[in-house]
């Protein structure tokens, strides 16, 4: 009898707002309150558009590289399962990063699924994940949908970091994950490192120094690894030219990161993923000789938008540019119709008023960019 009035209780705690048919089913009904409220990721397809919008490398690979690149998939071993250790990949990322001694690694499916897991596993009730604003929007949809309070802290009007509302925030909320992107986006500002040391030293929880930019800046947190505890470093390879193949790593210490792996799905990172980045490391200097194109390229791109009438360019240390003009909207639209596609963050947080995002491509588009800006501009006064 007892058991039975337990069990209905519990039917109908859980199932109170629920219909009784599934035909009547609707996601109100079952999905979390946050998802609902959530809105999804948009990344436009830009198909046959000169694609500046979402920071990937605009160069192909070498004739060669891209041969050896095929005889290795059509050998690939489709029917087995990944390592799912991913060793020899791991190497690899070695050979070509600085690491501290001791510095462990966890590879991701992208650096977007490392920012989920990581939320996943410090989320017990409260626990608030912490990052500044304007910044990534995958930090704060991220704490969303697995359930964190989200603590978005602005940044000064320069897009610095704001260093004594941070440490007042830190103290006040206690966040158990903090997120700076180094250099951010989509300011492409190069936070002060001081700055950020103090905000490691300061935080009772995990802070991670998101490095997806890293190849078109001197400056790494990496180094650093040793000195703080709760430090650890993320990167991407998806800006260095490999954004279609998703994979990224968080680098730290042994003790947080063979936790962390438990979370890891065994298989996150397939086989082709694995094989194709390992012979792109090996050419690691040719996509670095691209990226230092591209950080040429940006001088220039930033001294045309600095020059041109209407535009307020932001400094950056990434592969793209931040800019205000008057009529966001209007010269996002006069860009597409001529054929360039960037990114219109006007309306995305009130500090990006009438801003737009543009990706360094090559000299020809950046060129073709240009034009269509003033065009576009001079249109939309
Ligand atoms: N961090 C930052 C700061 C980013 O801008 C991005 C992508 N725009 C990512 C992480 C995610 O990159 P991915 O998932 O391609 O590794």
């Amino acid at each position: 009898m007892s058991w039975q009035y337990g069990r209905i209780a519990v039917f109908n705690r859980i199932n109170r707002n629920m219909p009784s048919s599934p035909n009547a089913v609707t996601p109100e009904h079952l999905l979390r309150q946050e998802v609902l409220a959530l809105h999804a990721y948009h990344a436009p397809a830009g198909t046959g558009m000169v694609k500046l919008d979402a920071m990937e490398n605009p160069y192909v690979l070498p004739q060669e590289l891209c041969a050896e690149i095929g005889n290795v998939v059509a050998d690939a071993p489709f029917n087995r399962y990944p390592d799912a250790a991913a060793r020899s990949l791991k190497e690899k990322i070695r050979a070509v990063t600085d690491l501290p001694q001791g510095t462990e690694l966890l590879l991701g499916n992208g650096s977007d699924e490392i920012i989920q897991l990581l939320a996943l596993a410090v989320n017990k009730p409260g626990a608030v994940l912490l990052g500044v604003e304007p910044s990534f929007v995958m930090y704060r949809m991220i704490a969303a949908f697995t359930g964190m309070q989200y603590v978005g802290v602005p940044l000064t009007e320069d897009f610095a970091l704001d260093l004594q509302a941070l440490l007042d925030a830190i103290r006040r909320q206690r966040p158990a994950l903090v997120f700076l992107a180094y250099p951010n986006n989509p300011t492409g500002s190069l936070f002060d490192a001081d700055a950020i040391a103090q905000v490691v030293a300061a935080t009772p929880g995990l802070v991670v120094v998101d490095e997806a930019y890293y190849a078109f800046t001197e400056a790494s947190f990496i180094p650093r690894l040793a000195d703080f505890p709760n430090l650890l470093v993320m990167r991407t390879f998806s800006k260095l030219g490999m954004a279609g193949l998703r994979l990224g790593y968080l680098a730290g210490a042994r003790r947080w990161l063979e936790q962390l792996e438990k979370l890891r799905l065994p298989y996150n990172v397939g086989v082709l993923p694995q094989q194709v980045a390992e012979i792109l490391l090996e050419h690691h200097g040719v996509l670095m000789l691209q990226a230092r194109q591209i950080k040429e390229d940006r001088a220039w791109l930033y001294d045309r938008l600095v020059g041109t009438v209407d535009v307020r360019a932001y400094p950056s240390d990434a592969n793209f540019i931040l800019f205000r003009v008057s009529h966001a909207g209007k010269v996002f639209e006069g860009l597409k119709q001529r054929g360039i596609l960037i990114k219109n963050l006007h309306g995305a947080h009130p500090a990006l008023d009438h801003c737009l995002r543009v990706t360094v491509g090559t000299p020809e588009q950046n060129q073709q960019f240009m034009a269509a800006l003033q065009e576009s501009i001079h249109q939309s006064v």
